[in-house]
């Protein structure tokens, strides 16, 4: 059963974190607002496990909102990282850490010849969309409702009222100017796609998608309408821009492109790529990327890009992900965990359902299946809410929105995710009984 754990240490570094940063916190999702709670402060993680401030002790499905796929505090990163380390922390000139990264990436990747290592992947996508404008030499940009793209102004847009395809800004200080160049579409909708690019086509520069959107909940588009999108932007000379900041290293090393097998014009990763420290990256051909500054006319610049330290992890972590049979562990693992509760979710007649790609979960507390768009997303999210409280109060934390998707990291054995789908039976009958 249900019993309330000690947070008073979270609780009072809340308080003081209230008086330094909006929110208590420095990204927005952290402050637990959606739960309707305050956040737990984290003091330590090892594996799959995470303590916080009052001592408690959590199985860790959050994984840093997806980056630590080897779990947290992995030998091979620490001790990757400490070596880089002892060599200093940051020199602003190239060094052989960047061309090991890249290398590990390149050398298996089908898609782009040349990368930019960039710091985040809103800074990833922020650089990649004035390439894919100073490229084409184009202005509008396609996005589609319920993707996520950070937060540059151009990706923060929602679809407008009506059947417009002009979107609205979905945030205080983005100049409705800038909106004008953002067309938003439903996802899986082809007609709705067609007739944008008859009206816009050959003004776009390109179609941004999370090609598995990951973001707001899991919204699956499966390989038609991914494969649409690709003939409609060649077609019209648009650029198919592959936002896998979340997708790329997880549910394959080359992302969703080499899973549903379908060739983007850009890349954007993220996440996975920096082993936990601060790595985006941007990829294209040899033809795209030479538009890049100091080659090309498409000037873009980090004092911290390339980080030496930051590299090191993500060589670290990279270096196990591509082992043969990391991804097919990795979902078989998953696969177990999520048919043991959606099962018992099943003979229960809970409506209730685990999405599930790759080493990605959502759940989805709606009577309707595969959906994929997000306006088919339940937008009552009490009983998450509860579920969320209840797995805090019992050992299992998972990121705090019923909008976010939760991670299986290579340390989840079939032991622990036994033991954890167990926990999240007990929430679903504690959540479901009322
Ligand atoms: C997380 C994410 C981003 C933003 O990355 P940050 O490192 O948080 O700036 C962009 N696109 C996608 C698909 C993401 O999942």
């Amino acid at each position: 059963m249900s019993h309330s754990i000690s947070r008073s240490n979270s609780e009072k570094l809340f308080q003081k974190a209230k008086t330094y940063f909006p929110g208590g916190v420095n990204s927005p999702v952290r402050a637990f607002k959606s739960v309707d709670g305050n956040p737990l402060f984290i003091k330590r993680g090892d594996g799959y496990k995470i303590w916080d401030e009052d001592g408690n002790e959590f199985i860790d499905f959050c994984a840093s909102w997806g980056p630590l796929i080897l779990g947290h505090n992995h030998p091979a990163i620490y001790r990757k990282v400490v070596e880089a380390l002892q060599n200093g922390t940051s020199f602003g000139a190239p060094t052989a850490l960047e061309n090991e990264l890249a290398e590990l990436i390149l050398s298996r990747n089908p898609f782009i010849d040349k990368i930019r290592f960039v710091s985040s992947g809103t800074e990833a996508v922020m650089s990649a969309l004035r390439l894919a404008r100073g490229y084409t030499g184009r202005n509008k940009v396609v996005k589609f409702e319920g993707c996520y793209h950070g937060h540059t102004d151009a990706m923060l847009v929602k679809a407008g009222s009506g059947l417009v395809t002009f979107g609205e800004s979905s945030s205080a200080g983005v100049p409705a100017a800038f909106v004008n160049e953002t067309l938003v579409l439903p996802l899986n909708d082809e007609a709705a796609l067609r007739s944008c690019f008859q009206q816009h086509g050959f003004d776009i520069a390109c179609a941004i998608i999370e090609p598995i959107p990951a973001n707001n909940g899991l919204l699956l588009q499966g390989g038609e309408f991914l494969k649409t999108l690709r003939s409609v932007c060649s077609e019209y000379g648009a650029l198919l821009f592959f936002d896998e900041v979340i997708s790329g290293f997880r549910v394959s090393f080359n992302g969703a492109a080499a899973y549903y097998g379908i060739t983007p014009d850009i890349i954007t990763y993220g996440k996975i790529i920096g082993g936990g420290l601060p790595v985006g990256a941007y990829g294209a051909r040899e033809e795209i990327m030479s538009c890049v500054s100091p080659d090309g006319p498409v000037y873009q610049a980090g004092t911290l890009s390339g980080n030496p330290v930051a590299m090191a992890a993500g060589i670290a972590q990279l270096t196990v992900c591509a082992e043969e049979g990391f991804y097919q562990d990795q979902e078989k693992r998953t696969k177990a965990f999520v048919e043991n509760v959606n099962t018992y979710a099943k003979e229960k007649g809970y409506d209730f359902e685990f999405v599930t790609i790759g080493s990605i979960f959502w759940f989805n507390f709606d009577g309707k299946k595969n959906i994929t768009r997000a306006d088919q997303i339940n937008p009552d999210m009490s009983k998450f809410k509860q579920l969320h409280a209840f797995l805090l109060n019992n050992g299992v934390y998972i990121g705090p929105s019923g909008y976010e998707v939760g991670f299986i990291s290579s340390v989840h054995n079939p032991e622990i995710l036994k033991k954890a789908a167990e926990v999240i039976k007990q929430g679903l009958d504690h959540v479901m009984a009322e």
